[in-house]
């Protein structure tokens, strides 16, 4: 897996092809509706050709544009999709939320299984002060 330097909350990797995402109005939050539990599951910030299509019949594939989803209004729009969503787990939520909005996180969360495995940094209360850490401490072992 390639590892990069991001611009923080201007870029983030593709959960399908691992590629850099710079492009908010190409590119999308995509996630799954569960046709028999009805959960809203498998958050995933994509590339429009990494996009699934909908042709599976075990779910429902639902998506907002990612420039929906940066910035205020972005953080406005996923706070009302939140409550109008049916999460199995909370996490794969705030995860996402995470990832648009703390500065620094996506570039951070390269190294944070290496971080954690090292016993640092195991509360998910992560400030962007530790995503720097993180990225100063552990991003030169590896680039
Ligand atoms: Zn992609």
């Amino acid at each position: 897996m390639n590892l990069y330097k991001l611009n923080p909350l201007k870029e983030w990797t593709c959960d399908v092809c691992s590629e850099v995402i710079s492009d908010t109005n190409s590119t999308w939050l995509e996630w799954e509706t569960n046709d028999t539990t009805n959960n809203d599951e498998n958050f995933r910030l994509v590339h429009q050709e990494c996009k699934r299509s909908s042709t599976d019949s075990d779910f429902t594939l639902k998506d907002l544009y990612l420039y929906r989803v940066v910035g205020q209004d972005g953080l406005a729009k996923l706070l009302n999709t939140l409550e109008h969503l049916n999460l199995h787990n909370l996490e794969d939520f705030t995860e996402i939320i995470r990832r648009l909005h703390l500065p620094y996180y996506e570039e951070a969360r390269q190294y944070l299984s290496k971080a954690r495995s090292s016993g640092d940094y195991r509360s998910t209360e992560i400030t962007e002060k530790d995503c720097k850490n993180i990225i100063s401490e552990y991003a030169k072992e590896t680039i």
